[in-house]
């Protein structure tokens, strides 16, 4: 097996990193990688009639079974739904998260999308990806010494919006989840590049190698 990696992933309600990557991230835990969830959210306002704290107390419930049942850690941040804004205490606390976690890849939105939650977690997840190799911020958390990589997940936003461009797929299918499926950490850096995820997303079908992954099946 390849060296185990650490990966974290960000979503902006309890339930996004389940339905962008909860196939991959147990093809991972499968192959022995450490994976983390993360609600930046508390999905407080996601239904009709449930009052916020109840609805808030469900959700985190539900993100729990998720993590028993994937294998994965969930925490899930005590923002309201719906009230995300990109300040310096939310990009402090991902930052913190990200170091803490000590992560070789972070996964989460674009910071294109109808939901200003979703919005504003893709923003904080690239206002964050430079800062995590700093010392001199969030010092209760040691700063990485390597940058992790940043890929953003699938998303089917098109028209004006530049669509997304997937460079790097993850089959899901029984025969993969049969199959081992290796992560292969090659030290690709984000530091000097022109941001977290883009050049992830836009090397082509050879730049999946350079930016950091080799898939390897059987
Ligand atoms: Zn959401």
């Amino acid at each position: 097996m390849a060296e185990p990696i650490r990966v974290i992933l960000f979503g902006a309600h309890p339930d996004d990193c389940e339905y962008r990557a909860a196939g991959t991230a147990a093809l991972m835990v499968e192959a022995g990688h450490a994976v983390k969830f993360v609600s930046v959210t508390n999905g407080n306002a996601g239904h009709h009639r449930m009052q916020p704290r109840e609805l808030a107390a469900r959700r985190y419930a539900e993100t729990q079974e998720v993590a028993r049942r994937l294998g994965v850690a969930y925490d899930v941040l005590d923002y309201p739904d719906g009230q995300l804004l990109p300040t310096l205490e939310a990009r402090y606390e991902i930052i913190r998260l990200i170091r803490e976690w000590k992560a070789d890849l972070v996964m989460g939105p674009r910071a294109n999308d109808y939901h200003p939650d979703h919005r504003y977690t893709g923003l904080l997840i690239q206002d964050a990806a430079f800062l995590v190799t700093v010392p001199l911020l969030v010092r209760e958390a040691e700063a990485l010494r390597k940058d992790p990589v940043f890929v953003y997940f699938e998303d089917e936003f098109r028209g004006r919006i530049r669509p997304a461009e997937s460079r790097l797929f993850v089959d899901i299918d029984e025969d993969a989840r049969r199959a081992k499926i290796e992560f292969r950490w090659c030290g690709w850096r984000t530091s000097g590049s022109a941001g977290p995820g883009v050049e992830c997303n836009e090397r082509g079908p050879a730049g999946v190698g350079a930016a950091g992954w080799r898939r390897a099946r059987r």
